[in-house]
């Protein structure tokens, strides 16, 4: 009977279908011009994003890696440099540290927001770090105030990795706006997502913006005139079109995911889990909502039965990853990263969902608790 109840993880089919002419009529403008790089689009969007996130300056690039890595590469981080970042994120963050030649240094996570702890950060400066990449984790903004007062104290560069906080407020102002610099991603399935991949950096300083216009296209000044060695990274025009109308639904969709997760918290409270948790002063904007349970490989198995799709953000911490083996951390160095990695569990969170699917992912999850609460018990006990 339920058997034929499918609740994707993200749902971008469903989003498609209620913008579609618009989207449509975007994509045929830029077929019309053809100006497919660099085109009318991306500088319109430019314009938008900024506006919309707060700061003078966007510049859009091919994704949020490359964000990240240019972001750090104009303010000349790099070789024998450190940067300062979590433990517990996607592996892009690190990535981008290593592409700019630089050493990232993990630190340790607030175990009530999954956000990198201030104190963390100030037990890790050493004469080298010249960077700190806090990470907007899930779509709540990390704790930028005491980030930014040791960043300010210690003259280093902060970049937020906001890839997963398109919207998202701090002490009313959008994450995006606190560090020198903030890098965001237009992958998919992020809050604002293209159809391909693409990114942007967002500051408040024209020259920082200038170096990043260059960089990312081929260190060019003027035509042919090349003055660093830059890239290959535009943000792409059709992408940029999408993203204009995309732009103007997006706080509708935030507040669109606050209620699904207002709906969840009270259909779970009571339940065996710790629930998200939003610090004050912030708003989160749910890009994933994520909570904790002792029997995540059941839950996970009884709800995919149940054709509901659940994820994991992240099953491995980055010092865990064979990738980051030279970075030469141990298990147990992030006992905080470590102990959530084995307990989180993303749920479905799209802008939309329905009452019931939200319902239904939440008795499916009760009904798995309940269900598995006798073995769990004997396992402990034995
Ligand atoms: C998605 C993401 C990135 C990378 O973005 P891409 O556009 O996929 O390169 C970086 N950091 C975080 C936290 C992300 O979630």
């Amino acid at each position: 009977m339920t058997e034929r109840i499918q609740i994707p993880f993200v749902d971008l089919q469903a989003q498609y279908k209620t913008i579609a002419k618009e989207i449509n009529a975007a994509i045929q403008g830029v077929l019309d011009r053809s100006d497919y790089v660099l085109g009318e689009e991306v500088g319109l969007f430019e314009e938008d994003f900024a506006k919309f996130i707060g700061t003078t300056q966007a510049i859009g690039v091919g994704s949020g890696l490359d964000a990240l890595e240019l972001a750090l590469r104009a303010y000349g981080i790099g070789p024998g440099d450190e940067v300062i970042t979590a433990a517990n994120t996607y592996i892009a963050t690190v990535l981008a540290i290593i592409a700019a030649g630089a050493r990232p240094v993990l630190v340790d996570m607030d175990p009530s927001t999954y956000n990198i702890s201030p104190n963390a950060i100030e037990a890790a400066i050493t004469p080298r770090t010249r960077g700190i990449m806090p990470v907007h984790l899930y779509g709540q903004p990390a704790d930028m105030e005491p980030i930014l007062a040791i960043a300010r104290k210690n003259k280093i560069i902060v970049i937020e990795d906001a890839a997963q906080a398109h919207g998202a407020m701090y002490a009313n102002r959008r994450a995006g706006t606190w560090g020198h610099a903030a890098a965001f991603s237009f992958y998919p399935g992020k809050n604002l997502g293209a159809y391909g991949d693409g990114g942007a950096v967002t500051t408040n300083d024209p020259a920082i913006a200038e170096k990043i216009r260059q960089l990312r296209n081929y260190g060019q000044r003027v035509k042919y005139e090349h003055v660093v060695a830059g890239t290959n990274s535009r943000l792409d025009t059709i992408q940029a079109a999408i993203l204009r109308v995309k732009l103007r639904h997006l706080d509708v969709w935030n507040a669109a995911r606050q209620r699904h997760a207002a709906a969840y918290n009270a259909l779970l409270a009571g339940g065996p889990y710790v629930l998200p948790r939003v610090a004050a002063q912030r708003t989160h904007i749910f890009h994933l909502y994520v909570i904790e349970t002792d029997n995540r490989r059941h839950a996970q198995e009884f709800l995919s039965a149940r054709g509901i799709a659940t994820g994991i953000h992240y099953p491995i911490p980055i010092h865990m990853q064979e990738a980051c083996k030279d970075l030469g951390y141990r298990y147990g160095e992030f006992p905080a990263t470590e102990a959530a990695a084995n307990r989180i569990l993303s749920l479905p969170m799209y802008p939309e969902l329905t009452e019931e699917q939200l319902e239904y992912v939440a008795s499916s999850l009760l009904e798995s608790s309940a269900k598995s609460s006798t073995s769990t018990i004997r396992e402990t006990t034995s």
